[in-house]
């Protein structure tokens, strides 16, 4: 049977780099919130209910999920973003599953952002937080997507606070400091799940 490995991570921890590392040491792993990303396109009764949800507007012309249109909707409409996840977030479940059945390694890794928020760390068989302090994932992400301080911040205020995750976590990796630390965390964590 395969054993689900869950990466998890507030914003700008690294999360991302380490599912890299672990990809390229062999592993397959999930990227939720890319799959989701296409399957709001792909999944045709998905694309239905969403429609049903927020309007037709919701996809634009060429029938493609208009991102910035449904995050203008939902901003400030906590009730509807709520809908909006009931919908998406058991698709992405079912995705998860039909891709984990065509793996055959006896690991696989599955990054999500909302591991914990979830509880879908109760589906994994250990779990894997990245973490970092909030200064210097506010300096990152302020370089990777041109953000400012207060943006970045807003988001991460949003998010459950590391504290909380680091009690839940399995493993925890700690990335304050260059991507070759990192790299060797990251190796160390996956020569312990290898030994389980
Ligand atoms: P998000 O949830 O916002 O997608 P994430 O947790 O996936 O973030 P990454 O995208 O992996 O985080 O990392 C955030 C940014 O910081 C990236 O630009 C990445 O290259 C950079 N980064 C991550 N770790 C380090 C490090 N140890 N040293 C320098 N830069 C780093």
């Amino acid at each position: 049977r395969t054993k689900i490995i869950g990466i998890t991570g507030g914003i700008g921890s690294g999360k991302s780099t380490v599912s890299k590392y672990i990809e390229e040491a062999g592993y397959p792993v999930y990227y939720s919130d890319i799959r989701a990303k296409n399957i709001v396109n792909d999944n045709q009764h998905l694309q239905q209910l969403i429609k049903e949800l927020l309007g037709e507007n919701a996809y634009d012309e060429d029938d493609l999920y208009d991102r910035k249109y449904v995050a203008e909707i939902v901003f400030n409409n906590e009730e509807l973003l709520l809908k909006l996840n009931s919908l998406i977030h058991p698709a992405v479940r079912i995705d998860f599953e039909n891709w984990v059945a065509q793996q055959t390694t006896d690991f696989v890794f599955k990054e999500t952002a909302l591991l914990f928020e979830l509880k879908l760390n109760k589906t994994c068989y250990k779990s894997v937080l990245v973490t970092a302090d909030d200064n210097c994932r506010l300096k990152r992400v302020m370089d990777r997507d041109n953000k400012t301080y207060r943006e970045v911040e807003t988001i991460m205020l949003r998010q459950m606070p590391e504290k909380d995750k680091v009690k839940l976590a399995d493993f925890v990796i700690f990335n304050n400091e260059g991507l070759e630390e990192l790299k060797a965390e990251t190796k160390k964590v996956l020569a312990e799940i290898e030994s389980l």
